[in-house]
């Protein structure tokens, strides 16, 4: 999960590392009483989760409360590649002297962890690691060693960091570590770093990426969700434990086992090429364990996606066997009642596959097609999303 910038310099400002003080607002009045309350100068940052908000006219300065009114009514509801601002951040403004990068990273590629710090901070990162790659230094970091004084000092030296700073900086670097390791974060990132006029260090932005996989350990991280921004049937599908992705497409799809989805999404693509361009709404693995009430669920949620014109259940039966999954889907349809209003088309296969498909045949819904291949299946369900939509 990405944070906000001021998610993120709220938990730098609980590990130690320096930022300044601010608020997010959602209207302008809001964002002129932060000013008012911050009595200096400001400036007014849009809050999305996207880099280059300073081009795109989503940072800017304000001279007075009025200003930050002005600027944030600007600011909010503009668009910046695809996300539309709902809040700004209100911070005091900076004098800047010098403007650096640091960031602790996942490398996977290396299996390691890796810090990157340059004292060329401010731009693009991307445009510096291509453009002057020797400017840009890469440290890995061992997961059990971290980062103490000593290896911080590495890491400043290898960045170039100018002397009268070095200190400062590599004090940050072990708190950002801190906040990295003790948060979960797979990416702590500072672009800019600023050095003031004064040589004081401040971390003018915040990046962080938390790693979902430990949110079982994380109590406070529920709190930092933003539910507004959440897809609602991505949200629903969280609650109810199931691997569910919605796609742009018309039909849905659900099966069991994350390989055979995939395999299914293709199949589906390319099916719809000959039904008016169709394609997958969703991926949905429910699992190798569906039980009647997994499959109630996974169905709840594809027939409540208005995109959505026909579903697509494909199961391989193996430790369910394919009896089970037909008594699901029957079950499930039974429950949902009303609510189902798309048609269904069923390829079952594998453990017991015989007596699933005599299930479905038996109870006869006026909804559901059982058709034999995966290719057929995936043609009859495009065929008919074409028609539907
Ligand atoms: P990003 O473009 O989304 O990465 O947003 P940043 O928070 O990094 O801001 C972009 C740029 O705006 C920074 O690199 C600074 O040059 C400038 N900027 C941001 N905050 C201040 C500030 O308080 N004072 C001044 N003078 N410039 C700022
Ligand atoms: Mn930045």
């Amino acid at each position: 999960m990405d944070l906000y910038e001021y998610q993120a310099k709220e938990l730098f400002a609980a590990h130690g590392v320096p930022v300044l003080p601010g608020d997010v607002a959602e209207t302008p009045d809001a964002a002129r009483a932060i000013a008012e309350q911050l009595g200096t100068t400001v400036v007014v940052k849009a809050q999305v989760k996207t880099g280059g908000r300073g081009k795109a006219g989503g940072v800017k300065l304000a001279d007075d409360p009025a200003d930050a009114q002005a600027k944030a009514e600007a600011i909010l509801g503009l668009d910046i590649k695809g996300h539309v601002t709902r809040k700004v951040l209100v911070t005091p403004a900076s004098d800047i002297a010098e403007e650096y990068y640091v960031s602790f990273l996942l490398d996977r590629a290396n299996r390691t962890f890796l810090a990157m710090a340059s004292a060329e901070g401010g731009m693009e990162i991307e445009q510096l690691a291509v453009e002057r790659p020797e400017a840009l230094a890469r440290i890995p970091v061992d997961a059990i060693a971290g980062v103490d004084a000593a290896k911080a000092r590495e890491i400043v030296e290898a960045g170039k960091f100018p002397a009268e700073v070095a200190d400062q900086v590599a004090d940050v670097l072990v708190k950002l570590w801190e906040t990295f390791v003790s948060e979960d974060a797979t990416l702590v990132e500072v672009n800019p770093l600023v050095r003031d006029p004064q040589d004081k260090i401040v971390a003018l932005d915040g990046k962080v990426t938390l790693d979902e996989n430990a949110d079982f350990r994380q109590a406070g991280h529920a709190a930092l969700v933003d539910k507004e921004a959440e897809d609602p049937l991505e949200a629903k599908a969280k609650a109810k434990d199931l691997n569910y992705v919605k796609l742009d497409g018309q039909v849905g799809i659900i099966g069991n086992g994350a390989g055979l989805v995939m395999s299914t999404l293709d199949v589906v693509a390319y099916a719809g090429e000959k039904h008016s361009g169709v394609k997958p709404a969703n991926f949905l693995d429910i699992g190798g364990g569906a039980s009647a009430e997994v499959m109630a669920n996974g169905l709840d949620i594809i027939l409540h996606d208005p995109d959505v014109k026909s579903v697509f259940v494909n199961v391989f039966g193996g430790i369910t066997a394919c009896d089970a999954v037909a008594t699901g889907i029957v079950t499930a349809l039974d429950m949902l009642g009303d609510e189902a209003t798309k048609p269904l088309v069923v390829r079952l296969d594998g453990n017991n596959v015989e007596e699933g498909r005599r299930i479905l045949a038996e109870a006869n819904h006026p909804l559901v097609t059982v058709v034999d291949t995966m290719d057929n299946a995936a043609d009859k369900a495009a065929e008919l999303a074409a028609a539907g939509a």
